[in-house]
């Protein structure tokens, strides 16, 4: 008899005292930095609204809804008194029925009114579209209508659907341009439903939010102004984003009333190694924490020793095949065949393997499963025990997503949160609040940018003339684009309005960004292996790097800008190549700034120029530099928005940071700024750039500059400037608290650093922020609590601009001149750069 059946999938221990077990296994320090227990909630259900026709509560009832809990009831009848809400609670709470309750019962009620769906991608609409067609409504007529729609089917959807479901690209690209084939649509429209509306961020989400107010604006014609009914993943001020998403006041509904079991949640992290003493070899490091990987591999063989069903999320493909393998060996050295009980689990299996795997963990012939985050769709695993989750998953909601993956029919669950080495999980895991208390990430869009909004004029203009009071509608900054696209010869200004002077429409692609991706390609075959970002192509495809790609190791022969494409040949040198870079920056405009004594904080336009300058090769097993090779590739210009702070010299030497210190402790304290900044907002770290400098000649002061890496801005910079006083604070203690020496990536290194990490000073970066946040208001205040209700961000505890801060707070209307402090002797040093 195979060894492997004495381990039998027991019931599960009690997760206090599982994770005991698992923490006493381990290191000579506890790893376990916190153990919140989350208790178990029962729902609040709430009567149906007097409103809700008997057909709708029976069709429900069917689906197995008897009643709706409290907060699908409140947004409901929010909508249906004519509100615009959005309903921002955690996953399965039952977000659909909140907004299906006041749509499909004014269908019902009203033979002509209809509603119009969103959703960010085709699959989510299919999946409304069945949901909506099980109801069995008569009259409703349920449709999508998106690209796969085929062209005989489109009339009957546009003449006789009374609930259509598309994506935001078909509403910009088919449905507002074609509006008179849906002007009987249109003008009977009682609701918009925007789902998943987190997903709207950055320079997209400022798309999208262009998109919704020409459909506005075709509504209005009519005379129609439908009701929004937003529905989000759990996020900070979700009723303020939902406010910028669409241009109108939003109440947020946000208390989730739906039950769910209790879970005992640890926040764990990896010790650090003595020097050297393990295989990972990182960038100049003298201290590394175990990697997460390993510590993964340990808790899930440990955990499926002990009989427990455990489930790991892993962010990496390759990551999930190596804790999967690692566990797998751990176990077979315990007992031989105990191995076969963990598997990996990633996208692109069939339906058959997927059920396969799912009747192998329900049966228990499979205990432990290592995944990327692709089973958040499309399998249905039941009867979990435990979760691990590999890294910090980027978002609040996409925690408890998986966490909530453990805990079959209510009984208790065990999840654990295993940090890696990073600035951001280092933080996570010394400060729970940010995790348990309320939400912390807020949706970051800015539907003023200048690159989005002269664009969606156009679009808007070639579907009807703009009038003034357009202008009022599509908001900031929408009288300056206008004009420009007078001046440029888009649009003919007449009495009656503005005109789109062309045949064609503009073309405009809503998730286009910044420069156009590079193909790699394998010389030899022609074989495309994949598409590097535009914006990284420089760094990660030069002529002579080493390019990754499923773990297949390549050398670049050329870069050819022009054709956008890379050509490659297999090869596995034993070197890695790490490129660098030169970047400057100047400052075009002011928007908004605070004058606080010896420090100021600023909110403006600049011009970012970066050049590809050479690259290191470094031995992959030592990490030895070999050489440094010059490249010859072009300069590069953003102009976008960013967020700096300047502090006296004066300051800085009462501090205690001496001069020759000075760069490494501003360049520390970026880095370590940059890695915070998603703990504020839905980005992460690779959406912004920053730099720093003893001395810049636009402040005359040394400065701390962090951009947003898209052209014209994402948002990114101005919620860091909004919320400036948690952002730093978060920041500083990150660092302050990380049990390094001299600094690591869990705190002040980074592994996007155009100068190759140096030069760093992690106490100086502490002294730097200390100071910025000695004279910034409101420095106290805990890193941004997100305040549901609040009117915006005007109103931000930490904001600078608050009322409550000092009169000299001024915003110069763009234009003006940069305030500088005090001249300074100037220390002689370059500038540190970091590339969005
Ligand atoms: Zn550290
Ligand atoms: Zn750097």
């Amino acid at each position: 008899m195979n060894p492997a059946a004495t381990v039998t999938a027991g019931p599960g221990r009690p997760p206090a005292e599982l994770l005991r077990r698992l923490r006493a296994r381990h290191h000579a320090t506890d790893p376990v930095t916190h153990v919140e227990r989350v208790p178990p909630r029962a729902g609040e259900p709430a009567p149906w609204p007097q409103w809700a026709p008997e057909e709708l509560r029976t069709a429900f009832a069917r689906r197995g809804v008897v009643a709706p809990w409290r907060h699908q009831s409140e947004a409901a009848e929010l909508a249906y008194a004519g509100q615009h809400v959005v309903v921002a609670t955690g996953t399965a709470s039952g977000k659909s029925l909140a907004y299906q309750l006041p749509a499909l019962a004014t269908l019902l009620a009203d033979p002509r009114a209809t509603v119009l769906y969103l959703a960010p991608t085709k699959a989510l609409a299919a999946d409304q579209l069945r949901a909506v067609t099980g109801l069995e409504l008569d009259g409703v007529r349920p449709a999508c209508y998106d690209g796969d729609t085929p062209r005989t089917e489109r009339e009957w959807i546009r003449r006789h659907s009374r609930f259509v479901l598309t994506n935001p690209d078909m509403l910009h690209h088919g449905i507002l341009p074609g509006h008179a084939h849906w002007s009987g649509f249109l003008r009977r429209l009682a609701y918009v439903v925007v789902d998943e509306c987190h997903t709207y961020r950055g320079v997209f989400g400022s798309h999208v939010a262009h998109v919704l107010r020409r459909l506005r604006r075709q509504c209005a014609r009519f005379g129609r102004t439908p009701v929004f009914l937003l529905a989000s993943a759990t996020s900070g001020d979700p009723a303020a984003t939902a406010g910028r998403l669409t241009g109108l006041p939003v109440t947020a509904v946000t208390e989730d009333t739906s039950p769910r079991g209790g879970v005992t949640f640890a926040l764990w992290e990896p010790p650090l190694l003595p020097p050297a003493a393990d295989a990972v070899v990182t960038d100049d490091l003298t201290q590394v924490r175990r990697s997460a990987l390993r510590e993964t591999a340990d808790l899930l063989a440990d955990s499926v020793a002990e009989g427990v069903r455990t489930l790991a999320f892993v962010r990496s493909r390759r990551g999930a095949e190596v804790v999967a393998a690692n566990a797998r060996r751990a176990l077979d050295e315990a007992v031989p065949g105990l191995g076969e009980r963990v598997a990996a689990y990633r996208a692109g299996y069939l339906r058959e393997e997927r059920r396969e795997l799912e009747r192998a963990l329900l049966h228990g012939d499979l205990l432990g499963l290592a995944s990327t985050n692709a089973l958040e769709l499309g399998v249905d695993l039941v009867g979990l025990d435990a979760v691990l989750i590999c890294g910090w998953p980027g978002t609040r909601a996409s925690l408890w997503q998986q966490a909530g993956r453990a805990g079959r029919s209510g009984d208790e669950a065990l999840a654990v949160l295993v940090a890696r080495d990073d600035p951001l999980d280092t933080y996570l895991v010394h400060h729970p609040e940010a995790l348990f208390g309320r939400p912390v990430e807020a949706t970051v869009l800015d539907p003023a940018n200048p690159y989005v909004l002269a664009p969606q004029l156009a679009c808007a203009a070639a579907e009807a003339p703009l009038t003034a009071a357009d202008l009022d509608l599509f908001g900031d900054g929408a009288k300056e684009a206008v004009e420009g696209l007078v001046e440029a010869g888009a649009l003919r200004q007449r009495p009656t309005g503005w005109y789109w002077r062309h045949r064609e429409r503009p073309e405009v692609d809503l998730r286009g960004e910044g420069a156009a991706p590079v193909c790699v390609v394998e010389a030899a075959t022609g074989r495309l292996l994949g598409t590097v970002d535009g914006g990284s192509s420089h760094f990660l495809v030069h002529p002579g790097a080493v390019y990754l790609h499923q773990g297949v190791s390549y050398v670049v022969d050329a870069l050819d800008l022009d054709d956008g494409c890379a050509l490659v040949h297999a090869e596995e040198p034993d070197w890695s190549t790490h490129a660098r870079d030169v970047t400057s920056l100047s400052v075009v405009s002011v928007r908004s700034y605070l004058d606080a004594g010896p420090v100021g904080l600023f909110l403006g336009e600049v011009d970012v120029t970066s050049q590809v300058v050479s690259y290191q090769r470094r031995r992959i097993a030592s990490g030895e530099v070999i050489d440094t090779r010059p490249l010859d590739l072009p300069a590069r210009e953003l102009r976008t928005v960013a967020v700096w702070f300047t502090l006296s010299p004066q300051s800085l030497a009462a501090a205690g940071v001496e001069a020759a210190d000075v760069p490494g402790a501003l360049h520390a304290a970026e880095h370590a700024a940059i890695g915070l900044l998603p703990l504020m907002a839905t980005c992460d770290r690779w959406d912004i750039g920053g730099l720093s400098t003893a001395v810049h000649p636009d402040t005359e002061a040394p400065t701390v500059f962090v951009y947003d890496g898209h052209p014209g801005g994402a948002g990114f910079a101005e919620r860091a400037y909004r919320t400036a006083a948690g952002w730093l604070t978060a920041t500083r203690d990150a660092i302050a608290e990380c049990g390094c020496e001299a600094g690591c990536p869990s705190c002040v290194q980074s592994p996007k650093c155009g100068n190759g990490n140096n030069p760093l000073s992690k106490p100086g970066a502490v002294r730097v922020l200390d100071v910025v946040l000695a004279n910034l208001p409101a420095a106290a205040s805990a890193p941004a609590r997100a305040r549901p209700g609040d009117g915006g961000p005007a109103t931000d505890a930490s904001a600078p601009a608050s009322a409550s801060a000092p009169a000299s707070t001024g915003t110069d209307g763009r234009t003006g001149s940069v305030p500088a402090l005090p001249r300074q002797d100037r220390t002689p040093t370059g500038s540190t750069g970091d590339h969005g």
